[in-house]
This record gives structure tokens, C-alpha cells and sequence, in this order.
């Protein structure tokens, strides 16, 4: 983090503005909406700032500035082009430990003023370390788009019922379940609309079940597909529960990136193998989370991909339902479409693969027990996981039941990460060129002519949404 975020009262409290053109005016207006006393030094200053000193609304400290205009200020923002100013009165706010802005200069200021959102007591700011402002910029006309107008009401709303809340629900975590079903429900709805009575009525009738019923809080599981690796790859439904879940328990497959969505203080635990260890042993998983559900958390179970494609989910799902714990699916992006999208591979194309087979090539009593009559037969693509160990296997039973040698083949690490790296070969050099490449991460092989057409592109291939935003 470049630098610490902070929201900072400056209500009643003086704040100097230095310069008096249209940058100060609008730092002006700034200050005051956050109600500051607001004193401005400047050589000369445009009609509306002398209009606004006219009506007694921002002090007049003179035209040039002193070391004494800093007294008692909790802020001081420099607003114009005279470089040497700029200097002596960063210097001179720096010594005093007064904050201290100048507009466009980091290397003068000790804070930065971020791209800010206002919605009534709903402030966004977003910064960029100040590596790039433009960007700053466009994400916020990002969130201005995605937050309601009306949000500020709701947050208004939602404060006048605060302390009662507290006063009845004692326990932090029945609040947030309360607030969670308030925000996203009728509630929600209705004060956002405007219809405060309603509103009122509903947000009663939650809190009084809320009150009468707090044992039957209880807690769930919500078995979470990660998808592969790219955090703009999860679902809706994934990135809410991963915003609200007490704890998040997720293994090796789930990517930094993705874990870094979920909510800042939810507990999280490690469940997979780590440099010279086991895995934590899937009994063992299951009984963690029955006994997190029970305590009444809302827990959030995050696999890689998808649950159910090679995710044990099935086990998980079991022992769960077996225990009475309530539990929910919820899908992701597996592997295969993951890398295949990510590449440019077509799974399934009407004149090369008329069927796709997803299979494991992990081994079992020492040996790769696949059926490989049927992977070998033309017209399909057959997509491997856990196959980077027995990849030279694969490559000679595809062979050996008939498949042509020349048949193309990808090996795609860590796809639709920002390491993902491919390597693109046959069946009968992709062995070769794996051990030479000495690939990091998990690794999933595509084999079929389908993996020759993206080839046949000639370029190098990106599906959009890594690199939008
Ligand atoms: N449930 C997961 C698969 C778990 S099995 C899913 O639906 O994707 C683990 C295997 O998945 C790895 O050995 C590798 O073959 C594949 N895999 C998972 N994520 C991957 C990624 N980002 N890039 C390449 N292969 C990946």
C-alpha cells in the first residue's frame, strides 16, 4: 500500500488554501462541503473566489503567504503554477506537521487527494499511489455508474435505526447477518425507492424476528467454485458470499488474487499442501467445516475451478448433509474453459471436435487408468488435469491407440493468471518441450486439432476480460 487511507474530520476546523484560481476554487469548494474554515492566500483570485469571500463564506489571509498563516490549520493545500512558493510552503507545513497538498507535486506533498464518489454520507476515494491519476479517474466513473444515486439515503436511513440495533443485537455477527438482510432485501428496495414508511415498517418486523429468533441463526456452507485463477473470472454469487462470510476455507488452487476479494476481516484458513507438508486430509476438512457451520458461521468453502469437476465437492457435499448442515453449490469456471478461452482454444468446433473429454491424469495404484480406446478417437478434444506428472504416459497411449503423433497439443500453466504460460507442441514433441520449459503451478493439457486452429492464428491470444476492466 502506497499510502494509508484515512477519512479525516475537518468539520469547524481551519484549513488554508494558497492560490486563487480555478484549481484552488475547486479545492475551496471541497473544503467547505466537508465544512471547514477555510483562510485563502493568493496574489490575485478569480470572481467567484472573491464572490465567496465577499459573502463571508472563506477568509481572506492577504496576498502572500507567512509562516504564521499555518497556525492552527489542520490542512493546507497549495493551488498554484509558482514553483518557488510551492516549495516554501510544502517546507514550511512539513516542519510544522501541518498536512500539506500541492496539486500535481507528490514529492511536496505529504498527502494525496484521492479520486472521490460522493453519495450523502457515502464517500469512495480511490487512489493510485499517484502512479497513475488518469486511471484513478476511470474507475471511479466506474463505481459512480455501479452505485445507486439514491445510496445515500439508504445510508441515512440506516443510521437512524443504528444505536437500536446495537441495543438489541448483541452480538456482532446477528448485526451483520441483520444489516446483510436489510441491505440486500425489501428493505433495501424500499428505502432506496424512496418509501421511507415502508421501509421503516420492514426493517421492525426484521429486527423483531431477528430478536425472537437469534438460536436459529445458525450457520451453512456454501461450497464455492473459484474459478481458475483470474479474480474478474468469479461469479456474482461468489464474489457477495466471499464479501460476507465469517470464514473462508480454501486450498492451493485458489489464487492470491481471488482470495484478496473476500471480505478484510473474515477469518481465513488453509487447507492445502504446503512446501513439504501434506494436505490436511479430507475427513479432517469435512469435520472443520461441520464444526464451523455449528457454531453458526457463515462459511464460505472456495475451490479452485469448479466444486465439482475433479473437487471432491461430492465428498464434501456428503459428509455435510450427512451432519445436517445446510449447504449450497455454487459453480465456477473450471480449468478447461478457463485455459481454453484464455488461449484462444475452441473446446468443441463444427468441422474438428465434435465432442470434449475431461479426464484426470492423475495416477492411481501407480498407473494412469484411463480408457484410452475411447480418447483416442478422432474428432474431439480430450482436456487432461493433474496430468503434468504422466504427461509422457499420455502422450504414448494417445499414440500407441492410434492417435497421429503430429496431433497438436497445449500444456497451459496457471491460466488466465498473470503467470500463465503455454507451450504449444504435438504428441510426439510436447514431453520434450515440458521438460525443457520446467512449468510452475498447475497445469492442464488440451490435446486436438482444435488446439492446432488457434495455432493457425499466428498471434498470441488473449480473451478480453483480463485485460479491461
Ligand atoms: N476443480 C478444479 C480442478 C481441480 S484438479 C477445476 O474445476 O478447475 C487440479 C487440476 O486442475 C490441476 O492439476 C490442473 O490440471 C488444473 N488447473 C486448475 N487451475 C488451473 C489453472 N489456473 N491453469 C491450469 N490448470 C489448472
Amino acid at each position: 500500500m502506497q499510502n494509508f487511507p484515512i477519512f479525516m474530520s475537518l468539520r469547524e476546523r481551519r484549513a488554508l488554501v494558497v492560490g486563487g484560481g480555478d484549481a484552488a476554487l475547486h479545492k475551496v469548494e471541497l473544503l467547505l462541503a466537508a465544512g471547514a474554515r477555510v483562510t485563502l492566500v493568493a496574489e490575485t483570485v478569480t470572481g467567484d473566489i472573491a464572490q465567496l469571500i465577499a459573502e463571508g463564506r472563506i477568509a481572506w489571509g492577504g496576498h502572500l503567504f507567512c509562516d504564521e498563516d499555518l497556525f492552527d490549520v489542520s490542512l493546507a493545500i497549495v493551488a498554484s503554477d509558482d514553483e518557488a512558493l510551492q516549495a516554501r510552503v510544502s517546507q514550511a507545513a512539513q516542519r510544522l506537521c501541518v498536512p500539506v497538498n500541492v496539486v500535481d507535486r507528490p514529492v511536496l506533498s505529504s498527502f494525496i487527494m484521492p479520486a472521490i464518489v460522493d453519495r450523502g454520507p457515502i464517500t469512495v476515494a480511490v487512489s493510485t499511489g499517484g502512479a497513475a491519476p488518469a486511471l484513478a479517474r476511470k474507475l471511479r466513473a466506474e463505481i459512480e455508474r455501479a452505485l445507486p444515486a439514491a445510496i445515500g439515503r439508504l445510508a441515512h436511513f440506516a443510521e437512524i435505526f443504528r444505536a437500536q440495533v446495537r441495543r438489541t443485537l448483541g452480538e456482532p455477527q446477528a448485526r451483520r447477518h441483520f444489516w446483510d438482510r436489510v441491505f440486500d432485501g425489501r428493505v433495501g428496495e424500499l428505502a432506496l425507492a424512496g418509501d421511507e414508511i415502508s421501509a421503516r415498517r420492514e426493517l421492525i418486523r426484521l429486527l423483531d424476528e431477528a430478536r425472537n429468533a437469534p438460536a436459529q441463526a445458525s450457520g451453512m456452507v456454501h461450497l464455492v467454485g473459484a474459478g481458475p485463477g483470474d479474480p474478474d473470472l468469479l461469479t456474482l454469487k461468489a464474489h457477495r458470499l466471499m464479501q460476507r462470510a465469517d470464514v473462508l476455507v480454501y486450498d492451493r488452487l485458489v489464487s492470491a488474487e481471488v482470495l484478496s476479494m473476500a471480505r478484510r476481516d473474515a477469518e481465513k484458513v488453509f487447507v492445502g499442501k504446503r512446501r513439504g507438508h501434506h494436505c490436511v486430509p479430507q475427513d479432517q476438512i469435512n469435520e472443520r467445516l461441520i464444526a464451523l457451520a455449528r457454531a453458526g458461521k457463515s462459511v464460505v468453502r472456495l475451490k479452485g475451478g469448479d466444486p465439482f469437476v475433479f473437487g471432491r465437492g461430492g465428498e464434501e457435499i456428503e459428509a455435510l448433509v450427512a451432519a445436517g448442515v445446510a449447504v449450497e453449490v455454487v459453480p465456477g469456471i473450471t480449468a478447461a474453459l478457463g485455459c481454453a478461452a484464455s488461449a484462444g482454444i475452441p473446446l468443441t468446433h463444427r468441422d474438428h471436435a465434435q465432442a470434449c473429454v475431461f479426464v484426470t491424469g492423475h495416477l492411481r495404484n501407480g498407473t494412469v487408468d484411463l480408457d484410452w480406446t475411447v480418447l483416442a478417437r478422432p474428432r474431439q478434444t480430450v482436456v487432461i488435469y493433474m496430468g503434468s506428472e504422466t504427461l509422457s504416459v499420455i502422450a504414448r497411449e494417445l499414440v500407441h491407440h492410434g492417435l497421429p503423433a503430429s496431433t497438436p497439443v497445449a500444456l497451459i500453466a496457471n491460466g488466465t493468471t498473470d503467470r500463465e504460460r503455454r507451450i504449444v507442441g504435438t504428441l510426439g514433441t510436447i514431453e520434450r518441450q515440458a521438460m525443457r520449459a520446467h512449468l510452475d503451478g498447475p497445469a492442464l493439457c488440451l490435446v486436438g486439432e482444435v488446439v492446432g486452429l488457434a495455432l493457425g492464428r499466428g498471434q498470441e491470444f488473449r480473451f478480453e476480460s483480463r485485460m479491461g476492466l
